[in-house]
């Protein structure tokens, strides 16, 4: 990108809230259900209903405006936003207009060189989800399931204080780890439960106004959010350049050609005819509730990176690595209350363990086997049944077809061999093929015990115990 320029971009995150039942009705809010069986006349807009608004949805919005260091609304209330969309039966959506339950938020994050960075929470209000259209691939028309319609969001949407896609990335990690802490939302970008509206513009270094925004809806993947960032910048500078102007526009990502392309002009406010939700009382909060809300929060990943460095003696790094996504974080602690080896169990998940996701592109929430698993490979290196470099075999197995690794090494044989008349057959095997090592070792040179040991390990492939290895020849070299 030309030094020219600077990137300008903010989010409008909408995460879906895991609250048992939807937001104005007692529907079941579970993802993966059979097409429209997680419906009623309300949440399918039959005439006549009237919504309820679940306590539980303004709760779970609280907590997500103090752990992102918001004010809180003691006077909020609900707005229709008009639009007609065939997944959306009412043809207006609830959600909050001028009154949003949080307001003057800030998250902090890392700049690119490393330098603490407060990026603004706008606001963050609650609204209910859209249906979904199931295309026909054949081109036979499109189906209709409303499983997701109603169920509970809270957007959060940031100021424009984000500068690059490397802070971006930094700060939806960010926002994604608190929200998973604070157990309001499973945060799967997979499935949608948090997806986020990417707005970019460029301005010239050091320029005091923004330059036109454009808006790319629905992302949810953090690299594709990456490469729409550093794409759509390069495409609004070009245009720039060429003497052109930028159109204020909604975009859409194409992931495959890595390019944007035009939905629609931008809409404005005005567009929605937003007005009072006429069927829904007022939302009033007292300042017991707030605080009784406040005081209930969850450890957060700052006071648990904390903890580790001191009870577990784990450096800021790995702590730092451990402690970003609560999922992860949750299986070292339960790892380590049944092996009690934090070190060995942070390494396992820092260094195999998160190659093999990354390689996989998956997310610590799809690790596919349990603590209990993971502790027990430590327990059996601990216990020498098994080498290290075979623990590696073990993890990549774990992710293959995970179930106990005691099963799984007796399967696959890769016990350690550790007995001691196995180990001298081994050993003395291994000397009758290889008189030129003795001699060398005998003339002093130490690196043919080396050779030998690679030759048992060989003749045993990797199974026999290195240490007794080792001990043996140095005996029967002695002789
Ligand atoms: P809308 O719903 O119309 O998109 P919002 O005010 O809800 O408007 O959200 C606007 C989002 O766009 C915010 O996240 C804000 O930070 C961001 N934004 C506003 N102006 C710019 C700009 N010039 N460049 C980049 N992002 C911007
Ligand atoms: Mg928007
Ligand atoms: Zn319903």
């Amino acid at each position: 990108m030309s030094t020219e320029y600077e990137k300008v971009i903010g989010l409008e995150v909408h995460a879906e809230l895991s609250t048992k039942t939807k937001i104005f009705c007692s529907c079941s809010n579970e993802f993966g259900a059979d097409p429209n069986t997680n419906v009623c006349p309300i949440c399918m807009a039959m005439p006549g209903t009237l919504p309820v608004l679940n306590e539980k949805v303004v709760e779970y919005a609280v907590k997500a405006g103090l752990a992102t260091n918001c004010e809180i609304s003691r006077n909020s209330k609900n707005d229709r936003k008009n639009y007609f969309y065939p997944d959306t039966p009412k043809a207006y959506q609830i959600s909050q207009f001028d009154k949003p339950l949080c307001e003057h938020g800030y998250i902090e994050i890392e700049d690119d060189e490393g330098n603490p960075k407060k990026i603004g929470i706008t606001r963050i209000h609650i609204e209910e989800d859209a249906g979904k259209l199931n295309h026909n691939e054949f081109g036979a028309g499109s189906l209709v399931d409303l499983n997701r319609a109603g169920v509970p969001l809270i957007e959060i949407v940031s100021e424009p204080d984000l500068r690059s896609s490397g802070e971006v990335d930094r700060y939806l990690k960010k926002l994604k780890s608190i929200l998973e802490y604070i157990e309001v939302s499973d945060c799967k970008m997979q499935e949608g439960s948090l997806r986020a509206d990417v707005n970019v513009s460029v301005r010239k270094m050091g320029a005091k106004e923004f330059g036109t925004r454009t808006e790319t809806k629905n992302m949810n993947s953090f690299r594709a959010i990456t490469r729409e960032i550093d794409y759509e910048a390069e495409r609004q500078i070009e245009v720039l350049e060429a003497g052109g102007k930028i159109e204020q526009e909604t975009l859409r990502w194409d992931d495959i050609s890595g390019k944007t392309f035009s939905m629609r002009d931008k809409e404005d406010a005005q567009d929605y005819r937003y007005f009072p939700e006429p069927d829904l009382v007022a939302i009033r909060l007292s300042d017991e509730y707030i605080e009784n809300i406040k005081k209930n929060l969850p450890e957060m990943p700052e006071s648990r990176r904390e903890r580790y460095k001191s009870e577990f003696k784990l450096s800021e790094k790995d702590a730092r690595m451990l402690t970003s996504s609560k999922y992860l974080s949750n299986m070292f602690e339960a790892a380590e209350a049944i092996c009690k080896n934090p070190k060995a169990v942070a390494n396992w998940l820092l260094s195999d363990v998160s190659r093999i996701l990354n390689e996989k592109e998956l997310e610590p929430d799809s690790i596919p086997f349990t603590a209990g698993e993971l502790a027990r490979l430590v327990e059996l290196i601990d216990k020498g049944t098994i080498s290290s470099a075979i623990g590696k075999k073990v993890v990549e197995e774990l992710f293959e077809n995970p179930k106990d690794p005691e099963e799984i090494i007796k399967e696959k044989g890769w016990i350690q061999i550790s007995d001691e008349g196995a180990i001298k057959e081994v050993v003395q095997k291994v000397l009758a093929n290889n008189p030129q090592s003795i001699a060398d070792y005998k003339a002093g040179k130490d690196r043919a015990l080396g050779f030998l040991v690679g030759q048992a390990m060989k003749e045993t492939k990797g199974k026999a115990n290195p240490q007794m290895l080792n001990k043996m020849f140095l005996e029967e070299l002695k002789n």
